[in-house]
Parts: structure tokens; C-alpha cells; sequence
């Protein structure tokens, strides 16, 4: 049966798109014409609709801004050499979107009515979607309880939205990382596995102090003994080491990426040797001393691959092989863009087109 739902439109008076720089796109600070915006209370989801992007009226007492029952997604739409436009993997968001759900007592979305939200707003706003290499439409769905009351319940009402807006390459260099050992993303029991909005406002300190230390971003490790590697900032990491694909088998302290997903099927494919294991940082340090590690990065939606150039580690910095050099992540990063542009064939029907 088919859950589609009547959405009504209300249009902008004025396009902002003439007035925006296309060349000039920081992360997260354009946004197009239009939002999408739903309400859920008596046990339902309803008022569909899509207006102009902008303010909107909320309590004071909402519990999302007291106690965080707040999760959001990132996905990317990308232009075609057609001149199309197509969503990258969308379905798989929408699968995780209700995980985040369940995890924070929050109601869940059917993702066929995730999908024609985002596909209908991509659609009104697809002169948004930039054409250059390196460049998408970032969409932001996300979801807050919206129920005036300060009991730590979980709220009987809530807004999901969508956002989006025109993005650029999002890490433009090579990363130095510093391996974490104090503090940590998740813990075990806890929901580092969901995009709750609160594991990113606990990861702002941390990488804030890495940054003071001259570093681009910080690898997590696990939180009981700081001996395990998790992630790499707000991505998953993997390293190429003696030609084995190696990355952390996924877990509550750890997010599932789609990109991860996608990653490790093109390797599949490529009858690439691959591991899904806990990885020990001894294990990376000695990797990478010995010369076994050839390659590392980190995988996710705004980054796509991002390079480890090197590693800092109890006061020592370790230089891994030239980023410009490796052939696996190179090869990974041409084949995604060659499928999201759709410059080849999409033999694993990940485009989803608008
Ligand atoms: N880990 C974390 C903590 C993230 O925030 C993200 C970005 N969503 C990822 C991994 C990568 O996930 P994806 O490939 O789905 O973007």
C-alpha cells in the first residue's frame, strides 16, 4: 500500500537564487528557497507541508532544547552531466532516521513518506543543486519534540523538517588527526549509533582542544579504555593494512555510515580483502611504524573520503604515505563521484532520481 501523502506548497515571492555566490559556499550557511516541514501529535503525522525557508514559531519549553530529543540525517543530492538530479542513497537515511528515532523515544517516519519529502523539496528548489565537481545539495532532515513541558518524558508532539542548501567540497586538505584518549564520543549502552543531536554538541570540546593543538580533527576510541579506534570526527574510518581493507565492526558507540555501507561494497566488488573488526590503536601505531599501512581515511556524506596525512599519538606524530599516491581511496573517491554525477552506469541502483 502505497503511503503517500498530499503536501501543499506554498512558494516564495522572491528567489534568493540570483543573489547567491555559487563559488563561494561555506558548509551549512546558504539555504535554499524552500523547507519542508511536518507535525506529528495524537499518534500521527500530518500538516505536510513545503513554504519558504525562514523563521518559524516555537515554546520556549520545547523539551528538545532542554533534555535533546532532537536527531537529524545528511544526505546529497548531486546534477548529472544530463542536466538530472539525483539523491545519493537516500533510502538508507531514511532507515537510519527511524533508528535515531526508536533510540531517543521519538515517533517514526515511514520512509516512503521520508523520501517523497525530500524528493518533492529537491525537486521545487533543483536550480539550487550546483553543477561543478566537488559541489551537491546538502539536505538536512531532522526531527524535535515540540511539546511545551519541562518533564523529562518524552514528548507527545513533534516537528520533522528539511533543509537544504548548496555545498562545496567540505575538507579541502589532507588531515592531521590526533588519536583521543581522554575523551569520548559514545559509550557503551549510549546511542553514539543514532544522529542524536547531543552526540554533537559533546563532540565540540574535544575537537575544539585538538584544534588549539594544531590538529584538523580527532579519531575517537572507544570509552572504557581509550584502547580501540571508533571513528574519525563525524565520519568512519578505515585503514588499508598488508592490502586488507580494515574498519571498526559497527556498534552502539558507533554510527553506520551510508558511505561506510557503500565503501565496502565497491571493495566487495573489487574482491578486495576486507576486515570489520575492533581495531587497536597499538595495532594502527605499529601499522604504521612497520610501513603496513598504506592507506587511511575517513568515510561520510559531507567529506566523502578525507586522507589521513598523520596521526599524533601520545606526543609523537606519525607520517603516513603521500594522500596523492594511494591507489585504493583514490580509486574509491573517482569511482563514488563518476556514480554520483552520473558519469557511470548505476549498477547497485543508488541514484535516486528527482
Ligand atoms: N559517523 C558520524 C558520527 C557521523 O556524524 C557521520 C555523518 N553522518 C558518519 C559517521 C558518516 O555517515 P554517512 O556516511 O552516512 O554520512
Amino acid at each position: 500500500m502505497s503511503q503517500k501523502v498530499n503536501i501543499s506548497i506554498t512558494k516564495t515571492a522572491k528567489s534568493r537564487l540570483a543573489e547567491t555566490d555559487f563559488d563561494n559556499l561555506p558548509f551549512g550557511k546558504t539555504f535554499s528557497d524552500h523547507m519542508f516541514m511536518a507535525d506529528y501529535s495524537d499518534g500521527e503525522w500530518k500538516n505536510f507541508q513545503i513554504l519558504p525557508y525562514g523563521e518559524i514559531g516555537i515554546s520556549p519549553a520545547i523539551s528538545a532544547l532542554h533534555y535533546g530529543q532532537s536527531f537529524f540525517e545528511g544526505i546529497k543530492a548531486y546534477k548529472h552531466a544530463d542536466g538530472k538530479v539525483a539523491i545519493f542513497r537516500p533510502d538508507k537515511n531514511g532507515e537510519r532516521f527511524n533508528l535515531s528515532a526508536q533510540r531517543l523515544c521519538m515517533p517514526e517516519l515511514p520512509v516512503e513518506i521520508f523520501l517523497q519529502s525530500i524528493a518533492t523539496l529537491v525537486d521545487l528548489d533543483r536550480d539550487w543543486v550546483p553543477g561543478k565537481e566537488n559541489h551537491s545539495l546538502y539536505i538536512r532532515p531532522f526531527m524535535f519534540a515540540t511539546d511545551p513541558y519541562l518533564g523529562v518524558n518524552p514528548s507527545g508532539s513533534y516537528k520533522y523538517m528539511v533543509l537544504t542548501g548548496p555545498v562545496g567540497p567540505y575538507f579541502s586538505k589532507n588531515l592531521k588527526v590526533k588519536i583521543e584518549t581522554h575523551y569520548s564520543r559514545a559509550c557503551d549502552g549510549g546511542f553514539g549509533f543514532a544522529k542524536a543531536a547531543g552526540n554533537y554538541g559533546g563532540s565540540m570540546l574535544p575537537s575544539l582542544k585538538a584544534t588549539q593543538e594544531g590538529f584538523d580533527q580527532l579519531i575517537w576510541t572507544d570509552s572504557r579504555e581509550h584502547a580501540y579506534i571508533e571513528e574519525l570526527g563525524a565520519a568512519n574510518v578505515m585503514f588499508l593494512m598488508d592490502g586488507t581493507l580494515v574498519t571498526p565492526s559497527t556498534r552502539d558507540t558507533i554510527l553506520k555510515g551510508v558511505t561506510r555501507d557503500t565503501v565496502l561494497t565497491l571493495a566487495k566488488k573489487w574482491n578486495v580483502n576486507i576486515e570489520e573488526r575492533r581495531i587497536s590503536v597499538d595495532e594502527i601505531i605499529t601499522g604504521i611504524k612497520e610501513g603496513r599501512i598504506t592507506d587511511a581515511f575517513g568515510v561520510g556524506t559531507a567529506a566523502t573520503i578525507a586522507h589521513i596525512a598523520e596521526i599524533g599519538h601520545q606526543g609523537e606524530l606519525y607520517t603516513l604515505p603521500d594522500p596523492a599516491k594511494r591507489v585504493f581511496s583514490n580509486k574509491v573517491l573517482n569511482t563514488l563521484n563518476d556514480l554520483r554525477y552520473g558519469r557511470s552506469a548505476d549498477e547497485f541502483g543508488w541514484n535516486y532520481p528527482v
